[in-house]
């Protein structure tokens, strides 16, 4: 006999969990399908885990500041105890450094329209704080291969912004294990090991998902939080063809180094992120640092084609791009022998801003298209699909009255419609893991 939910959320990572927890909060009955054996073991498990509130949009920085906010207060949004204890957030502050070419104008303007507290440092404050940084301008980033590579371009960095309300998260997979826990409290299921392989649907609605193997299990309301498998799913449920935006899975490597000389972990330990080098840089446990890039023109896209199928090792080359160009900034950092790191795919829209809608079929909604920056912005994609999902199953025509949302902490009303399958384009956005 097959059992029967109110939502079937297809994924377990941080989004699909959080869906999960708020859905659950509001009295749905949730079962969460994913087929890794645990929470958290997607993507999520490889995010780098950056939390910072600087976004192209006015939206993208609400919904990250209020995201921030349920960060710092974690135990307090989650309202259990996990008997693995709490992934923990390390507020750093996170820190942009800028060269005269970058228009800050836009971000500061939204921060100052949200109240976010930033502090914008000149270029001997910027000294005087990180006195281990080369302080040269080098746009555009180029590759090591590149003959003029290291050259600066006779200009200094105009300064940077801090963000004081900005770190990173521990142990990203622990925090979707929290989140799991906090959802199971809420009378939410959770199924591993098991792999969607088909979405059922009757006159134009949804009735469940087959699983490999055949096992059906019915719920007029499928999610899908499938990470850099959501175009699949979307091709399984046919409605790839009838959004607008769409969702392409991006290889992208991160690498780990040990920390420079000088190095106060008290007092440098700042994420920083850096377009001047394209590329970004937070402490990592083990006195390392984490090397991120935020893809530059320079370095060619690798777009997979199958999600399951793409390589996992660290390339020499990518890793000598990316640590080598965190080098010009921090000329004493060591460079090891060996390339050490971890690869993991971005699930990326045509603008870089996700996708939380519902769709042309009756009762398939969609979380996907997090491009690279939205772990941050779990407790809130959470919530905007329980309340979208609540409001849609009720009747509402989201696509042409969008649900509007309140930031329990910010009171800021987030409007679901910006983050529709069929906007245009957003000119606005950074085209960028930036958001
Ligand atoms: C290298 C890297 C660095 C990043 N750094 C940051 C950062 O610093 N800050 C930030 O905010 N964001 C960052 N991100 C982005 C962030 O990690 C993602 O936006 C977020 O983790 C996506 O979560 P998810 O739950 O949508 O996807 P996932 O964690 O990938 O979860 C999707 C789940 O769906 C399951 N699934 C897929 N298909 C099926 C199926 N057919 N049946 C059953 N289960 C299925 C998968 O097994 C998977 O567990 C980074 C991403 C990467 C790759």
């Amino acid at each position: 006999m097959t059992k029967k939910y109110d939502a079937i959320i297809i994924g377990a990572g941080i989004i699909g969990a959080s869906i999960a927890f708020e859905l659950a909060k509001n009295g749905y009955s949730t079962l969460n399908i994913d087929k890794l054996s645990a929470a958290g073991a997607g993507s999520t498990i490889n995010t780098c885990a950056i939390i910072r509130t600087s976004y192209s949009t006015l939206e993208g920085t609400a919904m990250a500041y209020e995201s921030y906010l349920h960060w710092k207060k974690w135990p307090d949004h989650l309202q259990i105890q996990d008997e693995r204890g709490y992934a923990k957030f390390h507020e750093t502050g996170f820190l942009i450094l800028h060269d005269e070419g970058r228009d800050m104008s836009v971000i500061l303007e939204n921060h100052r329209k949200l109240g976010i507290p930033f502090e914008e440092w000149s270029i001997d404050t910027l000294h005087e704080k990180m006195p281990f940084l080369d302080l040269n301008a080098y746009y555009p980033p180029r590759r090591p291969s590149d003959e003029h590579f290291g050259e600066s371009s006779g200009r200094k960095l105009a300064g940077a912004i801090f963000f004081p309300g900005g770190g990173y998260i521990n142990d990203p997979q622990l925090s979707v294990h929290n989140v799991q826990r906090a959802a199971e409290a809420k009378g939410a299921t959770f199924r591993f090991k098991a792999e969607v392989s088909d979405i059922r649907q009757e006159d134009g609605h949804i009735t469940g998902i087959t699983l490999q193997g055949g096992e059906e299990i019915d719920a007029p309301i499928v999610v899908n939080a499938a990470g850099p498998h959501s175009f699949v799913i979307n091709r399984m449920a046919g409605i790839e063809g009838s959004m607008k935006i769409k969702t392409r899975a991006l290889r992208h490597e991160v690498h780990f180094v040990p920390a420079p000389d000088g190095y106060d972990t008290k007092r440098h330990s700042h994420v920083m992120s850096d377009d001047d080098i394209g590329g970004y840089s937070r402490p990592e446990t083990g006195n390392l640092l984490l090397v991120g890039s935020q893809d530059p023109e320079c370095d060619p896209k690798e777009w997979v084609e199958d999600p399951d199928d793409f390589d996992r090792d660290v390339s020499d080359e990518q890793w000598q791009a990316q640590v080598f160009r965190l080098a010009q900034r921090i000329p004493t950092l060591p460079i090891p022998g060996h390339a050490k790191g971890v690869v993991d795919l971005y699930d990326v829209t045509d603008d870089w801003i996700p996708i939380y809608d519902k769709s042309d079929l009756g009762g398939f909604y969609m979380a996907v298209g997090t491009s690279g920056n939205q772990y941050k912005n779990g407790p809130m994609a959470g919530l905007l699909l329980a309340e979208l999902i609540d409001a849609c199953e009720k009747g509402r025509d989201h696509d042409s009255d969008p649900v509007q949302v309140k930031c329990p902490i910010t009171g800021f009303t987030l409007n679901v419609g910006f983050y529709s399958r069929n906007r245009e384009v957003n000119k606005n956005s950074s085209f960028s893991v930036l958001g």
